[in-house]
């Protein structure tokens, strides 16, 4: 099932009552990866970012947001939080921040490692095929490389600060070093259409993925992006997971999804259970202090509510959590 896009853009021009009883309900009995709902603890180390992406609050160009850089000893501290609450994995993150040293990269994610943390997914940004390997020698299991939008015309104006041909090297490096590979898009962009977005499936497919960390466009304050059109489509969010789930049964796939109420960001528990019964599998929890959390603002109210949270769509969506 969607072995082309054109059978993904079938799918995703069906009318909704049919594409709930042959796309979504088959999507949602599919047996999660892990068994169950996987929580996992998440930091954004560093808001500091070189990149001007047109849709991101966290752009060079956005001088309103306080920036932050936490150290590998800080960010160690926070990681240390999240073990001994029970979660076996974690997500770091951060911009594209090259006043960061590689090495520093390099002792978190050993660190975080020897913290006890089975699995390490990192995302901050395009580096070569060497360092890509130091990462994976290092210990990080996975690599977040989100292609974002598998249109170039697209890409090119919308990431100005690179191109969509070094974006995809730089994802093919990650595949060749050996790590798994995290990568997706942003759903119903300004600009975007179902054309675009079957693409955008169809590349996951052929990437082999691990990860689908796909969610709707979300617009951030001071951003150029955000003056072109208001969030993306829940239904069309809803309909891309439940065909990944259907296409690649294995990968993770986001379930921190929004709901109706964008104030409760990513913590929408109806939005949360949405995405659950079409499929996705993966919700966080900000390790970042209350203080902070507001500036790791990629979008306006990102919000990620911790454990409490993670164990009521466990409850409320039948399905078990798993921490380690
Ligand atoms: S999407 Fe990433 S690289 Fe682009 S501006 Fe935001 S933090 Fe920087």
């Amino acid at each position: 099932m969607f072995d082309t896009r054109d059978e993904i853009l079938e799918a995703l021009n069906m009318p909704i009552e049919e594409f709930r009883a042959d796309v979504l309900a088959p999507a949602g009995s599919v047996p999660l990866p892990g068994g169950g709902i996987t929580g996992m603890a998440m930091l954004g180390y560093s808001n500091i970012c070189r990149s001007q992406c047109l849709y991101c609050g966290m752009r060079a160009g956005n001088k309103a947001i306080p920036r932050y850089r936490m150290g590998p000893a800080e960010a160690l501290a926070l990681t240390g939080i999240g073990r001994e609450l029970g979660f076996g994995r974690l997500f770091l993150i951060s911009g594209e921040d090259r006043g960061y040293s590689f090495e520093d990269i390099i002792s978190l994610v050993s660190g975080a490692r020897a913290q006890g943390y089975t699995r390490i997914d990192l995302a901050c940004g395009e580096f070569s095929l060497e360092q890509y390997k130091m990462l994976r020698d290092a210990g990080c299991t996975r690599y977040v490389m989100k292609f974002e939008m598998s249109d170039r015309e697209d890409f090119d104006r919308l990431n100005p600060s690179t191109s969509f041909d070094r974006r995809m090297a730089a994802i093919e490096a990650v595949i060749e070093s050996g790590m798994e590979l995290g990568s997706g898009n942003i759903v119903d962009y300004p600009g975007h259409n179902i054309e675009k977005m079957a693409g955008d499936i169809d590349l996951m497919r052929r990437l082999r993925i691990s990860w689908a960390p796909v969610v709707p466009y979300m617009p951030a304050a001071n951003t150029p992006l955000a003056l072109e059109g208001g969030r993306g489509s829940l239904e069309l969010i809803l309909r891309e997971i439940a065909i990944l789930r259907l296409m690649l049964p294995d990968v993770d796939i986001t379930a921190g999804q929004p709901g109706e109420d964008m104030k409760k960001g990513f913590g929408d528990e109806q939005g949360n259970l949405n995405a659950v019964a079409a499929g996705a599998n993966v919700l966080f929890a900000d390790l970042l202090p209350a203080g902070r959390a507001q500036d790791f603002n990629v979008v306006d109210n990102r919000n990620l509510p911790g454990l409490g949270h993670m164990r009521r769509i466990s409850e409320l969506s039948n399905r078990p959590l798993i921490l380690e």
